[in-house]
């Protein structure tokens, strides 16, 4: 059930008194009834091949007692080779984030992946090294997927990827997912003393711009993979001409290397403030590139490809550096505010990386409680093995942890409960019906009774009105950060504003 819990969408519901009062609407996609049938009808919670998971019980100061849970599909349809989702599974995944995406604007987008020259494998080595093969470059693909990625199983060395909910012009994510997974694939396998390299070829379709479905979807994926193939060495085609290759991404990685040693990277400060009284808790380091032909870019254009080639090691490096030279700035100045700054998945794998953060604290003479690092739910979700031991250690330095996002990707609750994280951020999207809709409004509820249940501090991401500002005091939400209480300021700026604005000590 754990290993269940971390793969499969967890979808937050809240019962009282064991009837529930919130179904999510993810979690109505996954049942296929109204929350309505459900609050009706409790026990019809447990159908299909859903079951409740539960995480946690509150008695509240009046008596009532609630419940925060996960629903998990109990038995998915799992290859048995790979131990990845099986095709039905993934046409689900498919189906529910095609009827997300509608109302988010957002799209979706399937990778199809195949390997080349498999067959040469089983041939020369025997179905044993033939199904090795096929379970570490699954393994691998899974791992190189974005960490919110479905990731599924559909033939022998072929694997199909799903990414969902993407914001804006989705080519340059979903290629540099194609190029990750094919660098993955591409690296030297050892099987029985045998050492040997496998190509693969990934085609790509795009949800609206080449796919109307989530049929339409695989298929495309799969047919481009198909052309690929049959083509002149395209490593990843887009369903439809749109042709890409993967090694252009180097051009952008020379232009982001010299970003960091021409110093044309800066950061942003965006206060978190405490309410009502409007103190300011803390700031976050938000970063900016000052390219020369396109004036300011913001992170989400360039720190995709800057993970996918290895960019943001330096890049990730120069953001620690820079937030704590601006803390002991502010430190010397009287300005006593922690920092707070985001850190990649692939940052968070490098064992370097906590060495980077001691180092430069030390150097630049601050507390490590001056900083707070912000992780990605999905980044703390997915691999224990490996994140915990990064944790450990930034805990042991003294840093503050934040998850960031909360609530925008998949969680499993029972994952949550055992990281020991100080802040949670809710993800922005959910502030901005809050205040109008009741039932957004009840989930922002709900996450921040989570986050108290849980002993960590909530902030609520993305305040854009004093409507909303007002029904976060009314909820009894702490902190708070968004363009209405102060936008992402330079540093000369966000310094005249800590002067001003009453600090938090
Ligand atoms: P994030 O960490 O969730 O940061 C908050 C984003 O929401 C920022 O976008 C901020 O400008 C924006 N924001 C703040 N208040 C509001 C509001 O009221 N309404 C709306 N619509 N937006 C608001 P930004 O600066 O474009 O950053 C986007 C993301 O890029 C960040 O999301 C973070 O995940 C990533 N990022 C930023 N700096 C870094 C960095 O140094 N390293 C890494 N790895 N990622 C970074
Ligand atoms: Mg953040
Ligand atoms: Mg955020």
């Amino acid at each position: 059930m754990g290993e269940l819990a971390e793969r499969l969408p967890a979808v937050l519901f809240v019962a009282e008194h064991g009837r529930p009062t919130y179904v999510s609407p993810a979690a109505t996609t996954l049942l296929g009834n109204p929350p309505e049938h459900y609050l009706a009808d409790p026990i019809a919670w447990e159908r299909d091949r859903v079951t409740l998971h539960e995480i946690s019980n509150t008695v509240k100061e009046d008596g009532t007692r609630r419940t925060y849970g996960a629903l998990v599909a109990a038995n998915p349809a799992l290859d048995p080779l790979t131990d990845l989702p099986a095709r039905g599974l993934l046409l689900e995944h498919v189906r529910a984030a095609v009827a997300r995406s509608r109302p988010a604007d957002t799209t979706v987008a399937v990778l199809h992946a195949g390997l080349d020259r498999l067959d040469l494998v089983a041939a020369g080595l025997g179905r044993d090294a033939y199904e090795a093969v096929i379970r570490e470059v699954a393994r691998r693909v899974r791992d190189a997927m974005p960490e919110t990625a479905i990731v599924a199983s559909l033939a022998d060395g072929e694997l199909a990827g799903l990414l969902a909910d993407i914001e804006g012009d989705p080519t340059t994510f979903v290629e540099a997912a194609a190029g990750h997974v094919i660098v993955a694939a591409g690296r030297p396998l050892e099987v029985d003393g045998e050492r040997f390299e496998l190509t693969a070829r990934v085609g790509a379709s795009v949800l609206a711009a080449d796919a109307a479905d989530e049929h339409a979807l695989l298929r495309h994926a799969d047919a481009a993979m198909r052309a690929a193939r049959r083509g002149d060495g395209n490593r990843v085609l887009f369903y439809e001409g749109g042709t890409a290759d993967a090694l252009e991404r180097l051009l952008m990685t020379g232009r982001l290397r010299r970003a960091v040693d021409e110093g044309e990277l800066l950061l942003h400060f965006q206060p978190i403030f405490r309410l009502p009284a409007g103190s300011v808790v803390a700031v976050e380091a938000l970063l900016r590139w000052r390219d020369p032909d396109r004036g300011l870019v913001p992170p989400l254009d360039f720190i995709p490809v800057a993970e996918y080639t290895g960019m943001i090691e330096p890049i990730g490096h120069w953001v620690v550096e820079t937030c704590c030279a601006q803390s002991a700035a502010w430190r010397a100045a009287g300005l006593d505010v922690p920092v707070s700054f985001n850190v990649s998945p692939r940052q968070f794998r490098d064992p370097a990386f906590v060495d980077v953060i001691e180092c430069e604290v030390e150097r630049h003479g601050i507390p490590a409680s001056a900083l707070i690092v912000e992780v990605t739910e999905s980044v703390a979700m997915r691999e224990p093995a490996c994140v915990e031991p990064v944790l450990e250690r930034l805990r042991g330095l003294g840093v503050r942890l934040a998850i960031d996002d909360f609530g925008a990707g998949y969680s499993s609750l029972a994952r949550l409960r055992e990281l020991e994280v100080d802040l949670l951020k809710i993800d922005r999207t959910f502030m901005a019906e809050a205040a109008t809709d009741p039932r957004a409004g009840r989930l922002v509820g709900a996450a921040l009774d989570l986050a108290a249940a849980l002993d960590m501090s909530a902030v609520a991401e993305g305040v854009e009105t004093e409507q909303q500002r007002r029904f976060l005091v009314d909820r009894g939400c702490a902190l708070a950060q968004g363009f209405h209480l102060a936008r992402p300021l330079p540093a000369a700026e966000a310094t005249a504003l800590l002067s001003a604005a009453p600090g938090d000590g």
